[in-house]
Protein backbone atom coordinates (compact mmCIF):
# COMPACT_ATOMS: atom_id res chain seq x y z
CA UNK A 1 0.00 0.00 0.00
CA UNK A 2 0.94 3.56 -1.10
CA UNK A 3 2.13 5.85 1.87
CA UNK A 4 2.19 9.11 1.33
CA UNK A 5 5.37 11.22 2.98
CA UNK A 6 4.45 13.09 5.96
CA UNK A 7 4.64 16.44 4.36
CA UNK A 8 1.80 15.10 1.48
CA UNK A 9 -0.25 13.39 4.66
CA UNK A 10 -0.11 16.86 5.98
CA UNK A 11 -1.25 18.57 3.22
CA UNK A 12 -3.60 16.14 2.28
CA UNK A 13 -5.37 16.45 5.35
CA UNK A 14 -5.35 20.05 5.06
CA UNK A 15 -7.11 19.73 1.76
CA UNK A 16 -9.50 17.38 2.98
CA UNK A 17 -10.62 19.36 6.06
CA UNK A 18 -10.48 23.49 3.66
CA UNK A 19 -12.13 22.25 0.68
CA UNK A 20 -15.68 21.39 2.28
CA UNK A 21 -15.50 24.47 4.44
CA UNK A 22 -14.61 26.41 0.85
CA UNK A 23 -17.14 24.96 -1.22
CA UNK A 24 -20.17 25.48 1.21
CA UNK A 25 -19.42 29.06 2.43
CA UNK A 26 -19.33 29.77 -1.79
CA UNK A 27 -22.83 28.39 -2.33
CA UNK A 28 -24.54 29.95 0.99
CA UNK A 29 -27.28 31.96 0.32
CA UNK A 30 -27.80 34.71 2.59
CA UNK A 31 -29.34 33.80 5.62
CA UNK A 32 -32.76 34.80 5.81
CA UNK A 33 -33.69 36.44 9.37
CA UNK A 34 -37.24 35.25 8.75
CA UNK A 35 -35.74 31.08 9.30
CA UNK A 36 -34.46 32.12 12.18
CA UNK A 37 -36.56 30.45 15.14
CA UNK A 38 -37.83 32.22 18.20
CA UNK A 39 -35.62 31.54 21.56
CA UNK A 40 -37.40 29.49 23.75
CA UNK A 41 -38.59 32.67 26.33
CA UNK A 42 -40.74 30.76 28.49
CA UNK A 43 -38.49 31.05 31.21
CA UNK A 44 -35.34 32.05 32.46
CA UNK A 45 -33.65 29.15 32.74
CA UNK A 46 -35.44 27.67 29.31
CA UNK A 47 -33.85 30.51 27.70
CA UNK A 48 -30.58 30.00 28.97
CA UNK A 49 -30.78 26.31 27.92
CA UNK A 50 -32.24 26.70 24.61
CA UNK A 51 -29.50 29.25 24.00
CA UNK A 52 -26.50 27.64 25.44
CA UNK A 53 -27.58 24.24 23.92
CA UNK A 54 -27.80 26.38 20.28
CA UNK A 55 -25.62 28.69 20.20
CA UNK A 56 -23.07 28.17 22.60
CA UNK A 57 -23.54 31.45 24.69
CA UNK A 58 -22.57 31.90 28.08
CA UNK A 59 -25.21 31.08 30.66
CA UNK A 60 -24.18 34.44 32.79
CA UNK A 61 -24.70 36.64 30.01
CA UNK A 62 -27.84 34.96 29.00
CA UNK A 63 -29.19 35.09 32.37
CA UNK A 64 -28.69 38.76 32.04
CA UNK A 65 -30.23 38.94 28.76
CA UNK A 66 -33.27 37.55 30.35
CA UNK A 67 -33.64 39.89 32.50
CA UNK A 68 -33.38 43.06 30.59
CA UNK A 69 -35.36 41.27 28.15
CA UNK A 70 -38.60 40.69 30.85
CA UNK A 71 -37.67 44.79 32.05
CA UNK A 72 -38.09 45.62 28.14
CA UNK A 73 -41.15 43.99 27.72
CA UNK A 74 -42.40 45.65 30.58
CA UNK A 75 -41.68 48.72 29.09
CA UNK A 76 -42.94 48.10 26.10
CA UNK A 77 -39.95 49.01 24.46
CA UNK A 78 -40.89 46.68 21.77
CA UNK A 79 -43.80 44.21 21.35
CA UNK A 80 -43.75 42.52 18.15
CA UNK A 81 -42.80 38.80 18.05
CA UNK A 82 -40.11 39.31 15.68
CA UNK A 83 -38.08 42.43 17.65
CA UNK A 84 -38.47 40.42 20.88
CA UNK A 85 -36.19 37.53 18.84
CA UNK A 86 -33.79 40.10 17.26
CA UNK A 87 -33.28 41.12 20.98
CA UNK A 88 -33.13 37.41 22.40
CA UNK A 89 -30.23 36.46 19.64
CA UNK A 90 -28.29 39.08 19.73
CA UNK A 91 -25.10 38.64 22.48
CA UNK A 92 -24.70 42.51 23.05
CA UNK A 93 -21.95 41.37 25.07
CA UNK A 94 -20.07 40.93 22.09
CA UNK A 95 -20.00 44.53 21.23
CA UNK A 96 -18.99 45.83 23.99
CA UNK A 97 -15.62 46.59 25.23
CA UNK A 98 -13.84 44.08 27.29
CA UNK A 99 -14.10 46.11 30.63
CA UNK A 100 -17.74 46.56 29.98
CA UNK A 101 -18.86 42.92 29.24
CA UNK A 102 -20.73 42.58 32.60
CA UNK A 103 -22.80 45.73 32.54
CA UNK A 104 -23.97 44.53 28.59
CA UNK A 105 -27.49 44.25 30.09
CA UNK A 106 -27.45 47.33 32.33
CA UNK A 107 -30.24 50.11 31.64
CA UNK A 108 -27.62 52.03 30.25
CA UNK A 109 -25.66 53.73 27.58
CA UNK A 110 -21.57 52.44 27.74
CA UNK A 111 -18.16 53.73 26.34
CA UNK A 112 -17.34 52.55 23.51
CA UNK A 113 -13.84 54.04 22.68
CA UNK A 114 -13.11 57.07 20.82
CA UNK A 115 -15.13 59.37 22.61
CA UNK A 116 -18.26 57.56 21.54
CA UNK A 117 -21.13 55.34 23.23
CA UNK A 118 -23.34 52.41 22.68
CA UNK A 119 -26.97 53.16 23.42
CA UNK A 120 -28.90 51.38 26.16
CA UNK A 121 -30.80 48.44 25.09
CA UNK A 122 -34.06 50.24 25.77
CA UNK A 123 -33.19 52.96 23.45
CA UNK A 124 -32.00 50.49 20.76
CA UNK A 125 -35.40 48.24 20.79
CA UNK A 126 -37.43 51.32 20.81
CA UNK A 127 -35.93 52.78 17.65
CA UNK A 128 -35.35 49.16 16.26
CA UNK A 129 -39.18 48.64 16.84
CA UNK A 130 -40.15 52.15 15.50
CA UNK A 131 -38.71 51.24 11.74
CA UNK A 132 -41.08 48.28 11.34
CA UNK A 133 -38.18 46.32 9.53
CA UNK A 134 -39.42 43.43 7.07
CA UNK A 135 -36.86 40.51 5.65
CA UNK A 136 -36.78 41.97 2.58
CA UNK A 137 -36.30 45.68 3.58
CA UNK A 138 -32.91 46.90 2.76
CA UNK A 139 -31.93 48.83 5.83
CA UNK A 140 -29.24 52.08 6.14
CA UNK A 141 -27.54 52.96 9.32
CA UNK A 142 -25.89 56.52 10.44
CA UNK A 143 -23.12 55.63 13.43
CA UNK A 144 -21.86 52.37 12.91
CA UNK A 145 -20.11 52.37 16.47
CA UNK A 146 -19.40 49.11 18.47
CA UNK A 147 -21.82 47.51 15.80
CA UNK A 148 -24.69 46.17 18.02
CA UNK A 149 -27.75 48.55 16.81
CA UNK A 150 -26.55 46.73 12.93
CA UNK A 151 -26.31 43.31 14.31
CA UNK A 152 -30.19 43.67 16.25
CA UNK A 153 -31.16 44.59 12.71
CA UNK A 154 -29.42 42.00 11.13
CA UNK A 155 -31.87 39.72 12.98
CA UNK A 156 -34.77 41.48 10.99
CA UNK A 157 -33.54 41.92 7.43
CA UNK A 158 -31.18 40.71 5.00
CA UNK A 159 -29.40 43.75 4.03
CA UNK A 160 -27.97 45.92 6.40
CA UNK A 161 -25.80 48.52 5.63
CA UNK A 162 -23.58 50.74 8.25
CA UNK A 163 -21.81 53.98 8.11
CA UNK A 164 -19.08 55.11 10.59
CA UNK A 165 -17.36 58.46 10.61
CA UNK A 166 -14.57 57.01 13.26
CA UNK A 167 -12.05 54.92 11.08
CA UNK A 168 -10.26 52.91 13.50
CA UNK A 169 -13.60 52.22 15.29
CA UNK A 170 -15.11 50.96 11.69
CA UNK A 171 -12.34 48.91 11.20
CA UNK A 172 -12.49 47.56 14.89
CA UNK A 173 -16.05 47.06 14.51
CA UNK A 174 -15.59 45.30 10.63
CA UNK A 175 -12.81 42.92 12.83
CA UNK A 176 -15.62 42.36 15.10
CA UNK A 177 -18.14 41.01 12.59
CA UNK A 178 -16.08 39.11 10.57
CA UNK A 179 -14.78 36.90 13.78
CA UNK A 180 -19.16 36.56 14.20
CA UNK A 181 -19.12 35.35 10.64
CA UNK A 182 -16.06 33.21 10.82
CA UNK A 183 -17.66 31.53 14.10
CA UNK A 184 -20.96 30.56 11.94
CA UNK A 185 -23.39 33.65 13.12
CA UNK A 186 -25.11 33.56 9.74
CA UNK A 187 -27.05 36.70 9.75
CA UNK A 188 -24.04 38.88 10.30
CA UNK A 189 -23.03 38.08 6.82
CA UNK A 190 -25.50 40.70 5.69
CA UNK A 191 -24.56 43.37 7.08
CA UNK A 192 -22.64 45.86 5.08
CA UNK A 193 -19.96 48.62 6.96
CA UNK A 194 -18.28 51.31 5.60
CA UNK A 195 -16.58 53.84 6.49
CA UNK A 196 -17.24 57.97 5.63
CA UNK A 197 -19.63 60.46 6.75
CA UNK A 198 -22.93 59.40 6.63
CA UNK A 199 -24.16 62.58 6.35
CA UNK A 200 -24.19 62.43 2.51
CA UNK A 201 -25.67 58.66 2.94
CA UNK A 202 -24.58 55.20 0.58
CA UNK A 203 -26.30 56.68 -2.71
CA UNK A 204 -24.86 53.50 -4.44
CA UNK A 205 -26.99 51.24 -2.50
CA UNK A 206 -29.74 53.15 -1.83
CA UNK A 207 -33.00 53.81 -2.06
CA UNK A 208 -33.36 52.39 1.14
CA UNK A 209 -36.70 51.18 2.86
CA UNK A 210 -35.60 52.03 6.63
CA UNK A 211 -32.72 54.64 7.92
CA UNK A 212 -31.55 54.61 11.10
CA UNK A 213 -29.05 57.56 12.41
CA UNK A 214 -27.85 56.66 15.80
CA UNK A 215 -26.13 60.53 16.23
CA UNK A 216 -27.81 63.70 17.23
CA UNK A 217 -28.35 66.48 14.82
CA UNK A 218 -30.30 69.74 14.55
CA UNK A 219 -32.25 69.05 10.91
CA UNK A 220 -32.72 65.59 8.98
CA UNK A 221 -29.89 65.47 6.31
CA UNK A 222 -31.98 65.98 2.66
CA UNK A 223 -29.55 63.40 0.90
CA UNK A 224 -30.83 60.93 3.44
CA UNK A 225 -34.25 61.61 2.72
CA UNK A 226 -33.29 61.09 -0.69
CA UNK A 227 -32.05 57.97 -0.26
CA UNK A 228 -34.78 57.17 1.51
CA UNK A 229 -37.41 55.07 -0.70
CA UNK A 230 -41.60 55.75 -1.18
CA UNK A 231 -43.37 54.55 2.04
CA UNK A 232 -39.64 54.23 4.06
CA UNK A 233 -39.40 55.43 7.39
CA UNK A 234 -36.50 56.84 9.02
CA UNK A 235 -35.87 57.40 12.33
CA UNK A 236 -33.43 60.05 13.76
CA UNK A 237 -32.65 61.99 16.80
CA UNK A 238 -33.19 65.60 16.08
CA UNK A 239 -32.54 68.50 18.21
CA UNK A 240 -29.71 70.43 20.60
CA UNK A 241 -26.63 68.75 22.01
CA UNK A 242 -27.96 66.31 25.09
CA UNK A 243 -31.83 66.62 24.01
CA UNK A 244 -33.34 65.63 21.14
CA UNK A 245 -36.81 64.49 20.12
CA UNK A 246 -36.51 60.88 18.62
CA UNK A 247 -38.32 60.93 15.35
CA UNK A 248 -39.83 59.02 13.37
CA UNK A 249 -39.95 60.48 9.64
CA UNK A 250 -42.11 58.97 7.42
CA UNK A 251 -42.08 59.72 3.25
CA UNK A 252 -45.20 59.49 0.83
CA UNK A 253 -45.10 60.14 -2.43
CA UNK A 254 -48.25 60.39 -4.48
CA UNK A 255 -49.39 59.12 -7.93
CA UNK A 256 -47.92 62.77 -9.32
CA UNK A 257 -44.76 62.20 -7.98
CA UNK A 258 -45.33 64.40 -5.08
CA UNK A 259 -43.42 64.10 -1.86
CA UNK A 260 -44.79 64.99 1.98
CA UNK A 261 -42.87 63.82 4.63
CA UNK A 262 -44.57 63.24 8.22
CA UNK A 263 -42.85 63.55 11.65
CA UNK A 264 -44.01 62.20 14.92
CA UNK A 265 -42.10 62.12 18.28
CA UNK A 266 -41.62 58.37 18.95
CA UNK A 267 -41.67 59.22 22.74
CA UNK A 268 -45.01 60.72 22.84
CA UNK A 269 -43.44 64.04 24.33
CA UNK A 270 -42.86 61.71 27.37
CA UNK A 271 -38.54 61.96 27.00
CA UNK A 272 -36.16 63.10 25.10
CA UNK A 273 -32.85 61.30 24.36
CA UNK A 274 -28.89 62.32 24.58
CA UNK A 275 -26.77 60.94 21.64
CA UNK A 276 -23.34 61.73 20.26
CA UNK A 277 -22.77 64.19 17.59
CA UNK A 278 -23.64 64.17 14.23
CA UNK A 279 -19.73 65.08 13.47
CA UNK A 280 -18.08 66.10 10.14
CA UNK A 281 -14.84 64.08 8.24
CA UNK A 282 -12.91 67.90 9.01
CA UNK A 283 -14.06 68.01 12.15
CA UNK A 284 -16.81 69.98 14.29
CA UNK A 285 -20.45 68.66 14.09
CA UNK A 286 -23.48 68.76 11.16
CA UNK A 287 -26.09 71.88 12.30
CA UNK A 288 -28.39 73.98 10.26
CA UNK A 289 -28.18 73.12 6.94
CA UNK A 290 -30.95 71.18 5.76
CA UNK A 291 -34.75 72.67 4.85
CA UNK A 292 -36.11 70.48 6.98
N1 LIG B 1 -25.27 52.52 16.64
C1 LIG B 1 -24.10 52.52 17.46
C2 LIG B 1 -24.08 53.73 18.35
C3 LIG B 1 -22.82 54.47 18.17
S1 LIG B 1 -22.82 56.12 18.76
C4 LIG B 1 -23.96 51.23 18.25
O1 LIG B 1 -24.84 50.36 18.17
O2 LIG B 1 -22.95 51.06 18.95
C5 LIG B 1 -22.95 57.05 17.30
C6 LIG B 1 -21.91 56.82 16.25
O3 LIG B 1 -22.13 57.76 15.21
C7 LIG B 1 -20.48 57.05 16.73
O4 LIG B 1 -19.73 55.90 16.49
C8 LIG B 1 -20.01 58.21 15.88
O5 LIG B 1 -18.64 58.15 15.54
C9 LIG B 1 -20.89 58.06 14.66
N2 LIG B 1 -21.01 59.26 13.82
C10 LIG B 1 -21.01 60.57 14.21
N3 LIG B 1 -21.07 61.37 13.13
C11 LIG B 1 -21.12 60.55 12.04
C12 LIG B 1 -21.17 60.79 10.62
N4 LIG B 1 -21.16 62.00 10.10
N5 LIG B 1 -21.21 59.71 9.80
C13 LIG B 1 -21.18 58.45 10.29
N6 LIG B 1 -21.11 58.17 11.61
C14 LIG B 1 -21.08 59.20 12.47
Amino acid sequence: MFTPPKLLRISLLLLALSTPVAVTHAQNAPADPANQSMPDDSSKAAFVEYMHTNFRQDRKMLAWRYDRYQALLNNKDMTREKEKKAFLLTAREEFTLERNKPRAYEHAFLDIGYGVTISGPHLVMRMTSALDVQPTDKVLEIGTGSGYQAAVLAQLSNQVHSVEIIEPLHERTKGVYQKLVDAGNAPYQNVSLKAGDGYYGWEEKGPFDKIIVTCAIDHIPPPLLKQLAPNGIMVIPVGPPGKQTLLKVTKQVDAEGKVTISRQDVYNGRLSVSFVPFTKAEGGTWSGKGNH
